[in-house]
């Protein structure tokens, strides 16, 4: 067939396209190995009658993207003749000459060949998605197309298209690659991208379908249908059967019966779907009853009772559907592989890693030892594992969370591991999570998941230069920013390490992060849709300014607050974020802007003296030498040594620091002391946070008396003082047990309050 295409060409580019039709049509029978030469094309694509619905539409697709690429839209055919140049798609009617040494029967259900002798192409795989795979190679790979975000799609144009000899064979590394953003629930995408998550429809290959998706012990055994006649079938806990907010009693075999029973209907009612999931729920609450625990004490963990229940549903299955699988999870309480119960084969499990550090990859850091050694032992029990591990800040999807190296080496580690699927969990929140470079994150997980030899930061690399433009040198430099500070085996930080707590957001980076922001918004003004992405990365900076503004760093908004939190909400309205954390409770972002406006005055000034001694908690309610009097000139016999007052002024935070600032730390309390003056007599209202417990006197008299072990957040007591005219002293003393140690002290909405020392 000889095409061209007049579609959006000039007159004289068509008169060229016609001159260069006639040459190639003159040739084409001899010398030419062009798909496409300047436009015109004399080859078809052959579909087989016979051939499933996804390869059709694999030649479709073919059709499509040859013609943006090119001009030029080739027919689809399902008729052969000797003569004809063909690409074939699928394996059906494929010539011998074309499939010599191939055992078609042999290709996986993803896998594909790509085979060209120079003349004829073939792109042909497995059933469902092998051929369609197959054809989005070759548009990747040879053709240099890219679905980089739902937006941000290159297809060059390439005028000829030259079919070179080529034989290239590939299936994926995992079975089961899912990278939980946003990005990757579009279809397109998902499809263009190889990932198989549900977003790819069975007409175009369909997805690697998980049924139901996880947590599932109450749709298997439902309490609102058993537990007021079976509460036996349910968790023991304490002494109770619990009806919410635990798990199913594993050891009962009635349990086994209902549980069996549900499993066959999931597989009547979704026969789509690849693996059944028989998980246990979210929380603990897992069965004490006297079988569970002997059960679970034999196999030296709670996944006894979990693999003995999952193998006998998957035992029942295996007579129906031997190719059906099941999967369990291992998760939390279930992490540790039972002693000598095994995984029946057609059960899967699904290791979580969950709570460790996210600056390292595995393998190269302490925190993960213990993990790496439960995914070995658990190795020696299962040929099928999945795994499903964190690679977003759930604490606050918006913040900077330099985990790139995380993303570059784990899925190489677990696919040399042997696992045969990756849930990569990122935010995708309704609608749209939008944490710090989920598209990026999104698109390298992707193609490690297909190929975990790829150089990763050559792809980190390719999305930046591909998707910020003008920008990329700035946006580089930025992750460069960030990433270099936590490579010391010294930095850590996991995906609930709050802004405060992390080694990498400080004053300086953020100041730093801003001004690459400034220059890399300048250098791309002009392009609106390249702008856009680069306000969405410089939200996480931004975040960063107004959440540390929020608990007192004045220091990190020096000009207009209200700008800066008008530019916050464009930023997130038109990027359709509705949520900061995974906990939909800590991410309301009304709350977080109330926060930021509050006018709260954190009182950062202080004299500061300690640590006097707190065994057993006694200091805390022991009237120390601060307590009778402020004297700047004094010395006092501290926990270890003597100790005087000193100045302390923070301006980055309302956080008072003990912990960096005395020494020792265990079991010991310490001061601050302040004074308020207002122009007349009032009564004030303070919030204060401690960690640990608090005790405040003000004017010489205690108004708050907390003996708390908590976490500090600015305003959990919030206290009524009256105060005079003139100098009011504040003293504060906060207790240490351990771990952090300091306090928030803020006078609510105090905007006229002045400080003197
Ligand atoms: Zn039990
Ligand atoms: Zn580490």
């Amino acid at each position: 067939m000889k095409c061209f295409s007049t579609i959006k060409l000039s007159v004289q580019i068509c008169i060229a396209v016609l001159i260069a039709g006639f040459f190639t049509t003159f040739y084409s029978c001899s010398t030419s190995n062009d798909l496409v030469k300047n436009g015109v094309s004399d080859y078809k694509i052959f579909v087989s009658q016979k051939a499933i619905e996804p390869e059709k539409n694999a030649a479709v697709e073919l059709q499509k993207y040859i013609y943006k690429i090119s001009g030029c839209k080739l027919g689809i055919t399902d008729k052969t003749d000797a003569d004809d140049k063909l690409i074939y798609i699928g394996f059906q009617q494929v010539p011998s000459v074309l499939i010599t040494g191939l055992d078609t029967a042999s290709f996986s259900n993803e896998e594909f060949i790509i085979r060209s002798d120079g003349k004829n192409l073939l792109i042909a795989g497995g059933h469902s998605r092998g051929t369609m795979f197959g054809v989005v190679t070759y548009l990747t790979d040879y053709l240099h197309c890219r679905w980089y975000t739902r937006e941000v799609i290159k297809i060059p144009a390439q005028p000829t298209i030259t079919l070179s000899k080529i034989e290239d064979r590939q299936k994926p590394t995992l079975q089961y690659r899912e990278p939980f953003y946003h990005e990757a629930y579009d279809t397109q995408w998902a499809l263009h991208n190889r990932t198989n998550n549900h977003a790819i429809p069975d007409s175009l290959g369909g997805a690697y379908v998980t049924f139901p998706f996880v947590h599932t012990f109450y749709q298997l055994v439902s309490p609102q249908k058993y537990f007021a006649r079976h509460p036996e079938y349910f968790a023991e806990s304490g002494g109770k059967r619990l009806e919410s907010k635990g798990q199913l009693c594993l050891t009962n075999p009635a349990v086994v019966k209902a549980a069996t029973e549900t499993v066959f209907e999931w597989i009547r009612t979704h026969p789509e779907a690849n693996v059944y999931s028989i998980d246990q729920n979210d929380g603990e609450g897992y069965c004490e009853c006297v079988h569970c625990k002997a059960l679970d004490i034999k196999e030296g963990s709670h996944s006894g009772t979990l693999i003995n229940f999952v193998n006998q549903i998957a035992d029942t299955v295996a007579k129906v559907h031997p190719e059906i699988a099941l999967q369990t999870l291992a998760y939390d309480y279930t992490e540790i592989p039972p002693k000598n119960l095994r995984p029946a084969d057609n059960v899967m499990i699904r290791l979580c890693h969950y709570q460790y550090c996210s600056a390292h990859p595995l393998g190269t850091c302490d925190s993960h030892k213990e993990y790496i050694n439960r995914l070995e032992q658990w190795k020696k029990i299962s040929k099928r594992i999945t795994i499903w591990d964190y690679y977003t800040q759930f604490a606050s999807f918006l913040m900077p969370f330099p985990n790139f190296e995380t993303m570059k080496h784990d899925v190489k580690f677990y696919a040399d591991h042997g696992v045969v699927g990756l849930f990569a969990q990122g935010n995708n929140v309704p609608d749209d999570g939008h944490g710090e470079f989920t598209e990026l994150r999104a698109w390298v997980f992707a193609q490690l998941m297909w190929n975990p030899d790829k150089d990763a930061q050559g792809l980190i690399d390719e999305f930046v230069e591909n998707v910020y433009g003008d920008a990329s040198g700035y946006v580089s430099q930025y992750i460069k920013l960030m990433h270099d500070q936590v490579k010391p085996a010294s930095a850590y930080f996991s995906i609930w390490t709050d802004p405060e707590d992390t080694n990498y957001l400080n004053l300086k980076s953020i100041q730093k992060a801003d001004s690459l922001f400034t220059l890399a918004k300048n250098s791309t003004r002009k392009d609106t849709a390249v702008y856009k992405r680069v306000e969405r990365a410089y939200l996480p900076v931004l975040f960063t300014k107004l959440y540390f503004y929020s608990i007192g760093g004045t220091a990190y908004v020096q000009g207009d607050l209200g700008k800066e939190v008008q530019d916050f909400k464009r930023i997130i309205a038109g990027n359709r974020i509705t949520s900061l954390a995974e906990m939909p409770m800590v991410g309301s972002i009304p709350k977080f802007l109330e926060r930021v406006q509050s006018k709260d005055h954190f009182i950062t000034d202080w004299y500061i003296i300690g640590p006097f001694d707190n065994e057993e908690r006694k200091g805390f309610s022991t009237v120390y030498a601060p307590e009778r009097g402020f004297d700047t000139t004094r010395t006092y016999a501290g926990k270890s040594a003597d100790v005087k007052w000193k100045q302390y002024s923070d301006n980055t935070s309302g956080y008072i620091d003990f912990a960096k600032q005395f020494t020792p730390q265990k079991n010991v309390v310490s001061y601050a002391y302040t004074k308020i003056k207002l122009d007349q007599a009032k009564t004030v209202r303070f919030g204060a946070g401690s960690n640990d417990g608090v005790r405040v006197w003000i004017n010489g008299k205690m108004v708050l008396d907390r003996p708390v072990l908590r976490k500090a957040v600015p305003n959990d007591d919030i206290i009524s003082v009256p105060m005079v005219k003139g100098d009011n002293t504040v003293l504060v003393k906060v207790d240490q047990t351990g771990n952090k140690w300091g306090f928030y002290f803020a006078q609510k909405n105090g905007s006229d309050v002045k400080k003197q020392q």
